[in-house]
């Protein structure tokens, strides 16, 4: 039988990263064995729906580079669907109708609450010959064991065992005819030919009640492997308090899809004590043995070391693409070409493609360019002195290159400066990128060519 997995998202905002990281592990293990990834959005939530956020989860996939099979599934669209099946079982008894009024219930709740019970409902429909009350729209309950024990076979929490008596005869339908959660997830995977369930370990506990749905239906329960939580660094619940808790905000840092997905594969699994994996690795390798067990604590450090090699392996152009959002304004095809010359330098100095951006900025700025508190400090009397001469300088080199203009700021702080180069550099630099600190200048002032270099330092004298 071949695999298929699943992507259920709630749709209540951005994607959050521990959901990004449930979608890459389903998208490993189904892909890796030549299976299939299915996309339900679990919109059944009607008070909470925007379509921006299923959109923003869509995004998030597409950001993440991963896809999915077939079309993008509506839980509440199916919403028939269930119903029927909550009618089925109860056409075969395996569901009952109650009819208890909300006073009952509560009655109810007071005693187990006394008694110390784990469930409240007292079952008291469920063989019931009694006359339904006149005008109350019943619920549908599904008959859940009541003695005995249900031993689940995670592959990641390994076997979990729970008393039935645990176990509620919870309802299924609603009086008003609408399915509640529960049901629709186990009807939907059901549905979709779902082979293997990984999801977050806060859904542990539901696996043993959507299992009597599948056991009543008589189907075949999937495999299932529920993933430990991903932690900030405090150790509590990663969320926004942490920095950043959404795929999105990753993405507006300037970190790269292929970091994330580096990252967040080794966040929560292991293959030895390799840090750095190559897609085509990670497909090979992905299981559901080497899932750590315990919490993941969000590292920062690792992130930034990832995206870091990231940036050094990816592609020149594809940068500039990426790095544009993080520019001021819109590049021209001029710009375009001196960010390009300019790539290779800025690559490995950069952590995110942000800093690429902020380092590289100052070759696509306009004249007069704003100066940093850093930059002024260089552009005192001695500071300007220094650039007028290296004014007169350039105007009169033929050759104008990295090289010549090294040559020439050497010969002057010679001149001027009892031999120091900084003296020079300082003000130049200055004046050059607005900045104190810079990718080789030298470089940086070719790349600008002859003219625009003496029309920034002219700039500032
Ligand atoms: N919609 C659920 C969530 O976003 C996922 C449920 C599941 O994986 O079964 O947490």
């Amino acid at each position: 039988m071949s695999v298929v997995t699943r992507f259920p998202p709630s749709p209540t905002g951005m994607m959050h990263i521990g959901t990004a990281r449930t979608l890459l592990y389903n998208w490993l293990y189904a892909r890796g064995r030549g299976g299939k990834v299915v996309f339900r959005i679990e919109d059944t939530d009607r008070e909470r729906y925007d379509e921006k956020h299923v959109q923003a989860l869509i995004n998030g996939v597409k950001w993440m580079g991963l896809d999915y099979d077939g079309d993008v599934i509506s839980q509440y669209e199916r919403r028939d669907r269930h119903a029927a099946v909550a009618h089925e079982l109860l056409a075969a008894g395996k569901a009952y109708y109650c009819y208890c009024s909300p006073e009952e219930l509560d009655v109810m709740r007071e005693k187990a609450k006394a008694e110390g019970k784990p469930t409240f409902y007292d079952r008291r429909w469920r063989d019931s010959s009694a006359t339904p009350p006149e005008g109350v729209k019943p619920v549908i309950r599904i008959k859940a064991p009541l003695d005995g024990a249900t031993t689940l076979h995670d592959h990641v929490q390994g076997d979990v065992t729970v008393n039935n008596e645990q176990l509620d005869d919870m309802i299924i339908l609603r009086s008003d005819g609408t399915p509640v959660y529960m049901l629709a997830v186990v009807v939907d995977d059901y549905d979709m030919e779902v082979t293997h369930v990984i999801r977050g370990d806060d859904h542990l506990n539901n696996t043993f009640r959507q299992n009597l749905i599948y056991d009543a239906m008589g189907w075949k329960q999937p495999d299932y492997a529920h993933l430990p939580l991903i932690l900030g660094s405090d150790g509590s619940k990663m969320s926004k308090r942490h920095g950043a808790a959404s795929v999105e905000e990753y993405r507006d840092m300037g970190y790269l899809p292929e970091a994330m997905r580096n990252y967040l594969l080794r966040l929560g699994w292991s293959h030895g004590d390799d840090e750095i994996i190559s897609d085509a690795q990670a497909l090979e390798w992905f299981n559901l043995d080497h899932v750590v067990k315990s919490p993941a604590r969000w590292d920062f450090d690792k992130l930034n070391h990832l995206n870091a090699h990231y940036i050094k392996l990816a592609d020149d152009a594809r940068l500039l693409d990426l790095i544009q959002p993080f520019l001021p304004h819109s590049i021209d095809a001029a710009g375009e070409k001196r960010l390009m010359a300019m790539m290779p330098e800025l690559k490995p100095r950069a952590v995110t493609l942000k800093q690429i951006a902020e380092e590289a900025e100052f070759l696509v700025k306009s004249i007069p360019l704003d100066m940093s508190e850093g930059a002024l400090k260089h552009l005192d009397d001695d500071g300007k002195a220094t650039l007028g001469a290296l004014v007169t300088h350039i105007a009169a080199l033929d050759i104008f290159t990295a090289q010549t203009l090294e040559d020439t700021c050497r010969q002057l702080a010679k001149d001027m400066r009892d031999g120091k180069l900084g003296k020079v550099m300082m003000p130049f630099r200055a004046a050059l990128t607005g900045r104190d600190k810079s990718p080789s200048l030298f470089h940086a002032a070719e790349i600008l060519g002859k003219n625009e270099t003496l029309l920034r330092l002219m700039a500032v004298l």
